[in-house]
């Protein structure tokens, strides 16, 4: 039965499911308190990671996360005014570091990540928006034996969920990728992955083709979110909006509307910085390749080489700092000698992450008019198609392909 559905959120989720819905034939208004793609969906490394198994939580991560802190070029930091606001995450965090739960929660993952290309390619199809994603798989390289053989947990990982993977040689890394510098000596290849070549232009695409398809936008910044027996109603600074049924996909900003439902979410912020380099080193690389030494990325796109990295932990509001990623302008040369590393644009963009590696999808507690759709941490871009087949699965009275039950924001 066709029913007025508001998506909250323009970010890749809310696109995605507004257009999956919206095929499904309901009456679908897209809402954002910014322009579309204003958050952590406008600045990612743009990979579609088949198989992403490995929760961020992994064993060791304690003594992981206390080696990092105050190194220069470490991947991860904490604004000492927010150690305290964090506290609970990262205990919650290391909690889940636990062989055995990691393990759970790599089969988790897998049920979500093992056919993201495929939903891409089917949201995608006979739209202009295929073009945007390219057969580039997925590589990650390390110089040192010692990196490499710290990935063993994660390798055995994706042995037990069945994530398929190739171990490359410094030969064989030269084959895929020659304008990298001949440093590297071990590769990890998923070659059923896809990237993004403009992540942004995706997600526009989606809402334009979802707008010409009849669908409707609108900015609205939701206050709060009120159900009855029937419905729900948004408030918002320009008044109120009525609905069927809403699905909540308003990245690291959910916590807080969840919250009016009776859910509470451990949800915050893993904050991630991109620095474009200029157009004309986009063609040095044919995939986005991950250095495991330094955790950053650099990814080509149509606008040239972004180079992502960094997990920041200094929650929604604090300014960003730049200096970070910046610091990591070395590494980038070192890694791919030809690179021009003048800087053209840098961003700061909010990962929606909770403790365990996994998003948030299910009703709320309080109403099954209200459905949940964040938390997808760093895999957003992967999980979009396949998270908006599921939403539209939800709300069209469907059984999902996969059991929602671990996703649930009842879990903790
Ligand atoms: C540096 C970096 C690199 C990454 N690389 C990858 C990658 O290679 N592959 C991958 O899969 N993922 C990657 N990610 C993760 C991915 O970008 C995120 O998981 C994803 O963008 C989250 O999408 P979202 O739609 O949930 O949130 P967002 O894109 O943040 O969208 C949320 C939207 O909700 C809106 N909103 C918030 N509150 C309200 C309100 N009250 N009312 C109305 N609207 C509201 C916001 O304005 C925003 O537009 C990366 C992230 C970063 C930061």
């Amino acid at each position: 039965m066709k029913k007025k559905i508001i998506v909250i959120g323009a970010g890749v989720i809310g696109a995605t499911s507004a257009l999956a819905l919206q095929r499904d034939g309901h009456e679908v208004l897209l809402i954002d308190r910014d322009a579309p793609c204003s958050g952590a969906s406008f600045g990612n490394a743009g990979g579609i990671v088949n198989g992403s198994c490995v929760p961020t939580a992994m064993p060791g991560i304690l003594k992981n996360v206390m080696g990092m802190i105050g190194q220069p070029l470490s991947p991860l930091s904490i604004r000492p005014a927010y150690l305290h606001k964090i506290s609970p995450w990262l205990m919650r965090f290391i909690w889940q570091s636990r062989l055995s739960t990691v393990q759970q929660n790599a089969i988790y993952l897998q049920s979500l990540s093992h056919d993201a290309v495929a939903s891409w390619k089917k949201l995608t199809a006979n739209t202009p928006l295929s073009c945007l994603l390219r057969d580039t798989g997925w590589l990650k390289v390390y110089e040192s034996d010692n990196a490499f053989n710290n990935t063993r947990n994660a390798l055995n990982l994706h042995d037990q969920v069945g994530s398929a993977y190739e171990i490359l040689s410094a030969g064989q890394i030269k084959d895929l990728e020659p304008n990298l510098a001949p440093i590297f000596k071990h590769g990890f290849y998923q070659k059923d992955s896809i990237s993004v070549t403009d992540p942004e232009k995706l997600v526009l695409g989606l809402v334009d083709l979802f707008t010409k398809n009849g669908g409707s936008y609108k900015q609205f910044p939701v206050s709060e979110i009120t159900t009855n027996e029937h419905s729900v109603t948004l408030k918002g600074s320009s008044g109120y909006l009525t609905a069927d049924k809403v699905v909540l996909a308003a990245g690291a900003w959910s916590k807080s509307l969840a919250k009016q439902l009776g859910d509470i979410v451990p949800l915050d912020t893993e904050r991630g910085y991109h620095l474009m380099f200029p157009e004309s080193t986009g063609s040095l690389l044919k995939r986005p390749v991950l250095n495991g030494e330094n955790s950053f990325v650099l990814a080509p796109m149509n606008k040239g080489m972004r180079m992502t990295s960094q997990v920041e932990f200094a929650g929604l509001i604090a300014k960003p700092n730049y200096s970070r990623v910046r610091s990591l302008i070395p590494c980038a040369k070192r890694m791919l000698p030809k690179i021009d590393t003048h800087e053209e644009s840098v961003w700061m963009g909010c990962r929606p992450s909770l403790p365990d590696s996994l998003p948030v999808i299910g009703f709320s507690q309080q109403s099954n008019h209200v459905l949940y759709a964040f938390g997808h941490q760093h895999l957003g871009m992967t999980l979009g198609a396949t998270t908006a087949y599921i939403v539209s699965d939800l709300l069209g009275n469907r059984e999902a392909n996969i059991s929602i039950f671990p996703y649930q924001a009842t879990r903790f």
